[in-house]
């Protein structure tokens, strides 16, 4: 049996019994991992074991058996790096965070390494601390839809290719990958309406971007998912979205 060393981060946590987890970690360098950690919430003299916390950092090391890789890991080491304490005191940080974790779990795959994406949500957690939750999320988002391949295209519509900045009346179609003109939205099933602003602020987004993209973006990815998140009215709340932008 191969121990594996990584760093990972817990996006999901499951009791499995009076003493024992199963986690949905991200890892850097294998990508997801569900692994069971035994023992873990057990006490000793000193100290309550509460066992490993949703969203936290640490240092990893579980023994994966070659070829039985859809089979749960065993957890054999964990020492935690960040417990991004501020995110334990806000409600709508925490939502935030979970919100990603669980869109991350969904939309990735196990054993599939994005080093980038796990960085990238490392910042995030870290920058929860500062920026505005619903910036940071949005910014995470549209990070890992480009990480993952699912970033739609806002600037053009995606079934003639003509440029839409300047269109008022303009839809967003999820399966389609992006914006859709006018004279192409009757033959789209799937689609809502995309304001103009929504547009232009996804089309000029490089790296940074508004919280008032989010209803945009919690709708692309409940379509890609097949589902909401579960997080996504509290999340909403949180934000104050009251209507689709
Ligand atoms: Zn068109």
């Amino acid at each position: 049996m191969a121990l594996v060393k990584d760093s990972a981060i817990v996006l999901r946590r499951l009791d499995f019994s009076e003493t024992s987890q199963v986690l949905a970690v991200f890892t850097r360098a294998h990508g997801q991992q569900r692994v069971i950690a035994k023992g873990v919430k057990r006490s000793t003299k000193t100290r309550t074991g509460i066992g490993i916390d949703l969203l936290e950092k640490g240092d990893i090391v579980f023994s994966a058996r070659p070829g039985k890789e859809d089979r749960l890991a065993t957890l054999t080491e964990w020492r935690q790096r960040d417990g991004y304490r501020h995110l334990r005191d806000d409600l709508a940080r925490m939502y935030a965070a979970e919100y990603a974790a669980d869109v991350t779990v969904q939309l990735t795959e196990a054993h599939d390494p994005h080093p980038g994406l796990f960085d990238t949500l490392d910042a995030f957690l870290r920058g929860l601390e500062k920026l505005p939750p619903a910036d940071a999320l949005s910014t995470y988002l549209w990070r890992m839809l480009r990480e993952i391949g699912l970033r739609p295209q806002m600037d053009a519509c995606v079934s003639c290719g003509r440029e839409t900045t300047d269109d008022e009346l303009l839809f967003f179609s999820s399966h389609q990958g992006g914006a859709v003109c006018r004279d192409c939205e009757p033959s789209v099933v799937e689609k809502r309406r995309l304001s103009r602003e929504t547009a232009l602020l996804l089309s000029h987004a490089n790296e940074a971007v508004s919280g008032r993209a989010f209803p945009l973006l919690d709708y692309h990815l409940r379509e890609m998912m097949g589902r909401p998140s579960k997080l996504s009215a509290l999340v909403r709340r949180a934000f104050g979205v009251r209507h689709r932008a």
